[in-house]
């Protein structure tokens, strides 16, 4: 069920404050005004054990994310994507633009991964693993605590007209920012082109790297002005994952929910009055404090419903369990749970949905793991020179020229031959011998010749096979270009 019906559903079953709460939030987006102007947000910092924990994840994530690049298995990069010389590495694996049905597979799983996941928990990635997030929140939000001090505290230094300490925070903060989106500009280029080309951009003289040095310092501004001023609003105008996700979540889905049923009739807490007295008008758990919406970094109230502003960060968990222990409630107003859970207090229970899901999911892995399985070791392709047509030698035979294009996929360097499969003739590589260097390309040219009274008229199909060490590897089909009889 898409996130609109389920919070339709949420809502209807709503007491009527709520639900007109509920239809005034959907008039404006959290961090815009009516007129549409951005609304500067001050999250005050969560507090508890989703935070705690969040913060334990990020350390470690921080280590592999920037620990990556350093990384390498049998010589090659943990991870690189590096477009420009069309040249993978996963988990020290090497992929070429060849392996198209293994990037096609891979993606597949990797969007399949998603759906069962988000259908299963949410946005959790989001709040929990997104680098987006984690660097946001948990890394550039710090820092700011740190310098500026609580939102409070922020928002007081915005209004605050200029001081030689006000300069000073902002200078500090902004240089730390910029110095920080640099380290993370650097580390993406060196999962582009691996941190050994990376290493000699810096190195070597600027004047031969001035496209290299030119990304550098185009990463760094946009990290820049991505954490320093866009901010929650990569997560809510231009992530997809947040649009994509609400045709994923159904009402089994666990999110980060507010239990409308024991939080309703919301209300303040009245001085000195008693838990009877507070049950006797019918009022709910929720002190109507804020305190959940003042930590929220998108700015949402959680309890209007699941949003899809919501990055499931579990902030505002945090801020109510603080609330609800202060008085003497049961923590949980907000926690994770499925509609469902807090409609009819069912348990969490795996639906038919999510295991076709996990089948699929299955089955890619399957095919998956049986292409990485059955790869071959050589890639090539044989492909007539551009523009040459056939040529007669001093000796009566035809000859065409070829280009020849290998990729060596192995650890280890391979020595090819080439033979003419089904018609006699020579075959030359010009150059010499075929010898494969370990996860490299190369390219030769191979010149054919044939006696004309084996060719056809005109074009004569011809199979190369490709050997190693006396094995054929792969057989090549080709046209061979005679005169017409
Ligand atoms: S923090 Fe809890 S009690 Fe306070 S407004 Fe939010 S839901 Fe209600
Ligand atoms: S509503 Fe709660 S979980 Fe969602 S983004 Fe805001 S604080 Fe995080």
């Amino acid at each position: 069920m898409p996130v609109e019906s389920v919070n339709k559903r949420r809502a209807e079953s709503c007491p009527e404050s709520l639900r007109r709460e509920s239809s005034d939030f959907r008039d404006h987006i959290s961090t815009a005004d009516k007129e549409g102007r951005r609304k500067w947000l001050y999250p005050h910092q969560p507090r508890g054990r989703f935070y705690r924990a969040r913060t334990a994840l990020t350390w470690l994530l921080l280590v592999f994310m920037f620990g990556g690049p350093f990384v390498k298995i049998h010589g090659n990069p943990l991870l690189m994507i590096n477009i420009v010389e069309r040249k993978f590495s996963v988990l020290g694996v090497i992929f070429w633009p060849q392996d198209n049905l293994v990037f096609a597979l891979g993606f597949l799983l990797f969007l399949m991964g998603i759906a069962v996941f988000t259908a299963a928990f949410g946005r959790l990635w989001c709040g929990w693993t997104c680098p987006q997030t984690v660097m946001m929140e948990m890394v550039f939000r710090k820092i700011e605590y740190l310098i500026e001090g609580s939102a409070t505290e922020q928002k007081a230094l915005r209004r605050a007209p200029w001081s030689a300490s006000k300069l000073a925070k902002k200078t500090t903060k902004h240089s730390i920012f910029f110095a920080l989106s640099f380290i993370i500009g650097n580390t993406l280029l060196a999962y582009i082109i691996g941190i050994d080309a990376l290493k000699t951009i810096i190195t070597d003289n600027p004047s031969r790297h001035l496209s290299g040095l030119t990304f550098m310092a185009l990463f760094a501004v946009v990290f820049y002005a991505l954490f320093a001023r866009f901010r929650e609003q990569a997560c809510t105008f231009i992530c997809p994952y947040g649009r994509f996700q609400s045709t994923l979540l159904d009402e089994n889905t666990i999110v980060v929910a507010y239990d409308y049923k024991r939080g309703e009739q919301r209300g303040r807490l009245r001085r000195d009055e008693t838990r009877e007295q507070r049950s006797s008008r019918a009022a709910g758990d929720c002190i109507d404090c804020f305190k959940c919406v003042t930590v929220c970094p998108t700015g949402i109230d959680i309890r209007n419903g699941t949003q899809m502003e919501c990055v499931n960060c579990t902030a505002c968990i945090d801020a109510c369990d603080q609330v609800m222990t202060k008085i003497g409630r049961p923590r949980g107003l907000i926690r994770f749970a499925s509609l469902n859970g807090i409609e009819k207090g069912e348990p969490v229970r795996v639906t038919p949905r999510i295991i076709a899901y996990c089948l699929i999911l299955l089955a890619l892995s399957a095919g998956l793991v049986t292409l990485l399985l059955t790869r071959s070791d050589v890639d090539v392709t044989l492909l007539r020179a551009p523009g040459a047509l056939f040529q007669s030698t001093p000796e009566g035979r035809i000859s065409n020229l070829y280009l020849l294009k290998m990729t060596n996929k192995s650890r280890r360097e391979m020595p090819v031959e080439l033979r003419l499969e089904n018609i006699d003739g020579g075959l030359t590589v010009l150059g010499g011998e075929l010898n494969l260097p370990a996860e490299k390309q190369s390219e030769a040219s191979v010149l054919v010749e044939i006696a004309p009274e084996k060719l056809a008229s005109g074009n004569t199909p011809v199979k190369v096979g490709v050997y190693s060490a006396g094995k054929r590897l792969q057989t090549i089909k080709t046209i061979f270009i005679g005169p017409r009889r």
